[in-house]
């Protein structure tokens, strides 16, 4: 298989930087799910999370930089205990804040203030719900996840989420359940939408389906199967280079919850550092334009199909 950099040089790409408009939060990789997908190894043994004193040194590096959206992830960002302080002061200072949530804490009563918060501040919600199908949706994630999640999604609903006018958007990600490419998004779209309304009474805003990528516990199972190889020959013989210009890392900066810089959230999975060196966000000032992204063979989940963008 040929590396992702010669495939872009063959192709006469390049991926630098264009102008940083998105500031992705990785809050910590504490989760109450061990999904088999995870391209983190998130899950309840895992201790990190974000502090306030780094939330703090992100609040600062958002006031140096002038980004539009903060998307808030994890782990799940319910069991940062200082959620609340970073929530407020990105509303403040961001126009749109999205926070990635795995459905099954955030309509439980303990977490009703922070549920009350996302609802004020008209802050998007991104949710996994990988399948439609419980049987799959649970050998992926757990058992008893999917019907928490659907009864997350009812109470989002009742609120007001993923209803038209509310401005309460709700976005479904979905990603395939082993190591095969993701349907079409939009004809995936249709299907989720017609199914969720007909059998729950479910609507959102919008679904984005992506590869798992060969990362963490993802690529841990890929490898114990035998199945690492022949999966990143298929990212790879599916390379569209027209996906090349709108992939997200151009315009996304990450910070992993201890408060260090990469170009995305798979390379902090990765270990690949933006600029190639190890940079906390106290040491730079503004993320400029023309940086080369830090690329490497996970990358072709990025730009397999459709891409992910
Ligand atoms: S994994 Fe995707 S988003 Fe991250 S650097 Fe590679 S191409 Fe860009």
């Amino acid at each position: 298989m040929r590396s992702f950099q010669d495939t872009l040089h063959h192709h006469g790409l390049h991926l630098v930087r264009e102008v940083t408009s998105t500031l992705q939060i990785n809050t910590g990789f504490r989760c109450n799910l061990a999904c088999k997908h995870c391209h983190l190894d998130a899950g309840p043994a895992r201790q990190e999370v974000m502090t306030r004193a780094t939330m703090e040194e992100v609040l600062s590096f958002v006031r140096r930089n002038s980004f539009k959206l903060a998307d808030i992830t994890g782990g799940a960002p319910e069991l940062v205990p200082d959620i609340a302080y970073l929530l407020d002061g990105l509303s403040l200072q961001v126009e749109r804040v999205l926070f990635r949530s795995n459905l099954t804490l955030l309509t439980r009563g303990e977490y009703a203030a922070l549920l009350e918060q996302l609802v004020a501040g008209k802050v998007a919600i991104a949710a996994s719900f990988p399948s439609t199908n419980k049987k799959q949706a649970d050998a992926q994630r757990g058992s008893g996840v999917w019907e928490s999640s659907v009864k997350a999604l009812k109470e989002l609903n009742r609120l007001g989420y993923g209803k038209a006018g509310t401005g309460l958007e709700l976005f479904l990600v979905a990603n395939p359940a082993g190591a095969f490419l993701p349907v079409e998004q939009s004809r995936a779209e249709q299907r989720y939408k017609s199914e969720l309304a007909a059998k729950w009474g479910i609507a959102f805003t919008n679904l984005y389906t992506f590869a798992n990528m060969p990362l963490g516990r993802f690529r841990a199972w890929l490898e114990r199967s035998g199945n690492l190889q022949p999966y990143m020959a298929k990212l790879a013989a599916g390379f569209n280079p027209a996906t090349v210009a709108g992939l997200m890392c151009r315009s996304l900066i990450s910070v992993s919850w201890d408060g260090f810089l990469y170009d995305c959230d798979f390379n902090l999975a990765a270990g690949l550092y933006h600029s190639g060196r190890r940079l906390h966000l106290s040491e730079v000032d503004t993320i400029g334009k023309g940086i080369p992204i830090i690329s490497a063979d996970h990358c072709y989940g990025c730009t397999a199909g459709a891409g992910f963008t």
